[in-house]
């Protein structure tokens, strides 16, 4: 594949990842399968059946599994404009949201704190830039969020809110929010070494490389899942590293708090091919649903992307929902070690998938090499991007 190829292929990569997502409508499964019809379905609602048709789902796949078509179908009913994907549907009391908001936006000028901005990233909410914060010299990545803020502010009380009360070596720290114009800024740590997402699509990772890599997303998730709360969001895009060869877990859009009285939630959001079987079925689910998307980041390091990228949504999601994923495609070249870690993030059963303190104590993470072994992989994806920059 050419450079170029490379570029555009990413690009499809990140458009085929910003899929709708919405909460489930209320609809029981007692619906009569007429085999004889087009779609396998009769009385499906028009809008569903256009979906069935288009979704690669055969007549067969709905005979063997009529709840598991229902429940994704339910999934993907929504259309979700770009913005909205970290939108949990549910009411909004607008004034105690941006009550709650103004307590913990900075009223200080961020222009008058940075300097220097230099694009590095566009996110659905914003874009992403690199400048020096003026009192310390240091180097801040800076998110800047427009038009978004206005209609998801409850999104935005919650991603600062849990980022700034989230505070370990593995997870990317916050610095501050700020206000300027209809314009928020978000400070955070700057990790110059990109995400991982560069790294898997062009670097043949080693176990120790993945291990390692595994190891410190499981010591962020112990502490979050510690705390009560779900990321909801772990993806190769979400894990950021430095050039010093550290790893850290970013973005907390979908970041949920547990409670005692709120132990599972039920809605629906994620990334698609990163999401756990009983989340696709709008069953309740726990913390172990990051477990899984762990899994499916094993995948990525593996093989470069997760499974079924290249089928159409819905039916991946049906086929994750149904079968889970795949096996490895070169099960020969993985030891009995990393095989089994992986078996034990993807297992379907929830109570028997393993917990993070769990998997840290996995004879796979002693594999792990030293975060000074991840540094030729930052360096072969940052020259892979200047590359791509120079076309
Ligand atoms: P998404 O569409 O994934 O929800 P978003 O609007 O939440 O995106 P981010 O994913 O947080 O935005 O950021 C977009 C990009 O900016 C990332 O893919 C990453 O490459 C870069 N980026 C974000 N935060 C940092 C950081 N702290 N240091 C370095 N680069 C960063």
């Amino acid at each position: 594949m050419s450079n170029k190829e490379k570029k555009l292929f990413g690009k499809f990569r990140k458009k085929k990842k910003d899929i709708v997502i919405s909460r489930p409508y209320n609809v029981t499964h007692d619906i009569h399968v007429d085999f004889n019809s087009e779609t396998g379905f009769t009385g499906l609602p028009k809008q569903w059946e256009s979906l069935l048709k288009t979704s690669g789902i055969t007549k067969e796949e709905v005979h063997q599994n009529p709840d598991a078509v229902l429940d994704v179908l339910e999934f993907q009913n929504k259309p979700t404009m770009k913005g909205q994907k970290k939108q949990e549907a549910q009411p909004t009391n607008t004034t105690n949201v941006q009550r709650k908001l103004d307590t913990l936006i900075s009223k200080e000028d961020p222009n008058q704190l940075f300097t220097g901005l230099k694009k590095i990233g566009e996110g659905s909410t914003g874009s992403v830039y690199v400048a020096t914060h003026k009192a310390t010299g240091k180097q801040v990545a800076l998110k800047i969020m427009g038009e978004f803020i206005q209609q998801n502010m409850k999104v935005v009380e919650n991603e600062i809110a849990m980022m700034r009360s989230s505070k370990h070596k593995n997870v990317v720290e916050y610095i501050g929010s700020y206000l300027t114009g209809d314009s928020l800024w978000v400070a955070m740590e700057y990790m110059d070494g990109g995400s991982l997402t560069e790294i898997v699509s062009i670097c043949k990772m080693s176990e120790p490389q993945i291990a390692a890599v595994c190891k410190e997303i499981l010591r962020a998730l112990n502490y979050i899942h510690g705390l009560n709360r779900i990321h909801r969001d772990i993806k190769s895009d979400n894990v950021l590293l430095s050039t010093k060869g550290e790893v850290k877990l970013a973005d907390f859009g979908y970041c949920a708090q547990l409670t005692d009285e709120v132990t599972k939630r039920n809605s629906v959001v994620g990334t698609p091919y990163w999401m756990a079987p009983e989340l696709i079925r709008g069953q309740d689910y726990g913390v172990k649903v990051d477990i899984w998307s762990l899994g499916i980041l094993m995948v990525e390091m593996a093989e470069g992307e997760p499974p079924y990228l290249d089928y159409p949504p819905l039916r991946a999601l049906f086929l994750i929902a149904t079968h889970g994923p795949p096996d490895l495609k070169e099960p020969d070249s993985w030891s009995s070690e990393f095989k089994d870690f992986m078996a034990k993030c993807l297992e379907k059963e929830v109570t028997s998938r393993a917990t993070a303190d769990q998997l840290l104590r996995h004879p796979f993470i002693r594999k792990a090499c030293s975060l000074r072994g991840l540094i030729p992989l930052v360096h072969k994806a940052k020259e892979n991007q200047t590359n791509l920059d120079d076309i």
